[in-house]
């Protein structure tokens, strides 16, 4: 295990000089016990590996996908091109200066590559990346320690930085603009607060849902948020073709062609259906054409628009349940016993792209298009809205 990864030598040293045995974050706490700290490295584990081109392995899971396939340079990241060309600008000035470059934050829904900029940024700027995220991050110890560990120059990648706590959030503000760390030791009158000073880094968010990162937090990213967009037909084909070349597998137009209108204009699906189809073709021993690529994502339940099961569902409830909407997420959610943040993250972003549901402020309404892939009629109260 790294020096690091033993939980941060700063830290402890400042702990054992300051006699901190209470409240924080006992040191011990952090570096054996703690769940969000395991968490913590295997994930910084997991992006020291580097993009493994050709070499396969059988591991099969999301993960391993995107981290065998994860574009390693600027010229394999396709689309986004606005702000590819905002980042090399603010890279090649942060360069010139001899300074990390400013905090970014990315947001947009998963799967479109907002964690793949964070690599390409390390890579641009030749330094190391950290990687963690909201949810792992569950005390305020967890981010001292966090903080404590990193380099000078470092990007420190915060993955769904919507699920931060109020807390945490609160040591990440000075920690962003004036790399300073404040603490405070004890409780009630006998408290103070002590102030470390951290390493120059760079602080990159990413985040599914904009609207719940908080005002003076989104205000600290004084490098640019920067929204990710869906990918078009054609940028989506190419992505297939590339990663279909890493993995060696052989088709031709169509196919692509057939995978990407069903990938919901997402890297990451489009990658995950490009080797569920290859697995078809091979099991079935077949050609790898349009034909087979209809019916293997038909056998994996995902129809020619890309929906799955899950958005049939919430179309069809809309639709059936609630005479069409307007619905609030909230009722939906429970009247299909599907977490919230499941609908609002990943299904209705792309409902609302391809023109199935609106959000109106009263709520969730199907559109004609929507009524007409379920080939139900739409009633004719729906143009109300
Ligand atoms: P997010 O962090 O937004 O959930 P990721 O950056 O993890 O998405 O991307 C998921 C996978 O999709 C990556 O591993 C990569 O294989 C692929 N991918 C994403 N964006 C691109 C892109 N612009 N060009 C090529 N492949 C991409």
């Amino acid at each position: 295990m790294s020096k690091s990864a033993q939980g941060g030598p700063p830290f402890r040293d400042f702990c054992l000089q300051n006699k901190i045995t209470t409240r924080i974050i006992s040191y011990s706490t952090i570096s054996k016990f703690s769940n969000s700290y395991r968490v913590y490295h295997k994930t910084i584990f997991m992006s020291n590996h580097t993009n493994k081109g050709e070499e396969e392995t059988d591991r099969d899971d999301f993960e391993f996908l995107d981290l065998t396939l994860r574009p390693s340079k600027w010229g394999e990241y396709i689309g986004q091109e606005n702000i590819k060309r905002n980042l090399q600008i603010l890279l090649d000035a942060a360069k010139e200066r001899n300074h990390p470059p400013e905090h970014l934050l990315f947001y947009g829904p998963p799967g479109l590559g907002k964690t793949t900029l964070a690599h390409l940024i390390a890579k641009e700027s030749n330094t190391q990346m950290k990687t963690t995220s909201g949810p792992a991050i569950e005390r305020v110890g967890d981010l001292a320690s966090i903080l404590t560990n990193l380099s000078p120059g470092d990007i420190l990648f915060i993955d769904e930085i919507h699920r931060l706590n109020k807390n945490i959030e609160e040591v990440l503000y000075p920690a962003m603009e004036s790399r300073v760390l404040d603490i405070i030791i004890g409780k009630g009158p006998s408290a103070r607060t002590i102030q470390l000073e951290l390493p120059k880094f760079t602080l990159v968010g990413a985040t599914t849902r904009i609207s719940m990162l908080s005002s003076p937090l989104r205000s600290r990213f004084s490098g640019g948020v920067f929204r990710l967009e869906f990918y078009n037909n054609d940028e989506i084909i190419e992505i297939i073709k590339r990663s279909s070349k890493i993995l060696g597998i052989q088709m031709d137009d169509n196919a692509a062609k057939a995978i990407g209108e069903r990938s919901r204009f997402t890297p990451r699906t489009a990658n995950y259906l490009l080797k569920r189809v290859r697995d078809y073709a091979q099991v079935h021993k077949k050609d790898l054409n349009q034909k087979l690529v209809e019916e293997a994502l038909e056998l994996l339940g995902v129809d020619r628009m890309g929906l799955n099961s899950s958005d049939i569902s919430i179309i069809r409830t809309i639709a059936d349940k609630f005479a069409g909407g307007p619905v609030g997420l909230n009722t939906l959610a429970a009247s299909l016993a599907e977490e919230e943040s499941t609908i609002a993250e990943f299904n209705e972003p792309y409902l609302l792209q391809i023109g199935f549901i609106e959000r109106t402020p009263r709520g969730r309404i199907l559109t004609h298009v929507g009524y007409k892939h379920l080939g139900v009629e739409s009633p004719k109260k729906e143009r109300l809205f």
